[in-house]
């Protein structure tokens, strides 16, 4: 019990080195997660050893987001430790100790992600993909790399008595990690994506992280705009939004739904315009007003 709490406080220590300020047991979550590890993958890939300790360098201070709550505020985690872990009486299918990735995350308990805090306590939210950037890959069987000098050698074939595959290593970069809601790798629950190098691919998956959050902005202007028109429509038309039309508002997308708004803004500005008017008149003729 006592070497439980000095390992917490030894946490909190760690952690709080990447908040702005010092962050107490109680105002923190934490959890960890198995990022990857070295055993063949479905998409007939293993990160080398190697690979995975540096992966395990990379992988400090790394932000995690949760898929499938792309409106939510405050549901990132991140990743203040590390270390791999072996199992030792597991062996991988390329002969190796099985030895994984884990990361020690944190998120900041609010009252909106009290839930999802729930789900991952609860072992709902089991599944995790990575992204980084390998620059090696090589044949398992002969060694070539598969990008400058491809083999003949197929992934999934068995070349004395060993099953063909590629290995990962040199990893540059490590982007994000993120939870995800299928489960696809065969142990684990554990998944991958890669970059080839550094380089486009690298970028690339900058790119789709910065376009995921652009997406959460997007989604969040939607929802506003959304309930802008329930606003404006109940003003012009009376209506609640328990209808056909708030059916069809619900697949619009921001264009359309910043059209309807405008149109509706019009029709709002009109019947003011009407009821007003002659109000106005008695009152000394000032007809302007402002919405
Ligand atoms: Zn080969």
């Amino acid at each position: 019990m006592q070497e439980e709490e000095q390992n917490l406080a030894a946490r909190l220590e760690q952690l709080n080195q990447f908040t702005r300020r010092t962050h107490t047991q109680e105002e923190v979550f934490l959890f960890d997660v198995r990022l990857c590890d070295n055993e063949i993958d479905r998409d007939g890939e293993r990160f080398s050893l190697e690979a995975l300790e540096q992966l395990k360098d990379l992988f400090v201070g790394k932000t995690g987001i949760f898929d499938h709550n792309p409106k939510g505020e405050n549901q990132t985690a991140r990743i203040f430790a590390t270390e791999l872990a072996e199992d030792p009486l597991r062996q991988t299918t390329a002969g190796e100790v099985y030895t994984y990735l884990k990361g020690h995350a944190y998120m900041i308990r609010t009252d909106t992600n009290r839930d999802l805090i729930r789900e991952i306590d609860g072992g709902i939210k089991k599944e995790v993909s990575i992204s980084c950037a390998a620059a090696s890959q090589t044949c398992s069987v002969c060694g070539s790399d598969r990008r400058k000098a491809p083999c003949a050698h197929q992934l999934g074939h068995t070349y004395s008595g060993s099953v063909c595959h590629t290995v990962l290593g040199e990893i540059t970069d490590a982007y994000e990690w993120s939870f995800v809601a299928i489960p696809a790798q065969r142990e684990a629950g554990v998944t991958k994506q890669f970059g080839t190098d550094s380089g486009d691919s690298g970028r690339c998956r900058q790119l789709e992280a910065q376009l995921r959050e652009k997406n959460v902005l997007l989604s969040r202007v939607e929802e506003l705009v959304r309930r802008d028109i329930v606003r404006l429509r109940f003003l012009t038309e009376g209506t609640t939004e328990q209808d056909a039309v708030s059916a069809a508002a619900k697949r619009m997308d921001l264009e359309e739904l910043l059209a309807f708004q405008e149109t509706l803004r019009t029709k709002q500005k009109q019947q003011c315009q009407a009821q007003l008017t002659p109000a106005a008149a008695n009152h000394g003729g000032n007809k302007e007003f402002r919405m």
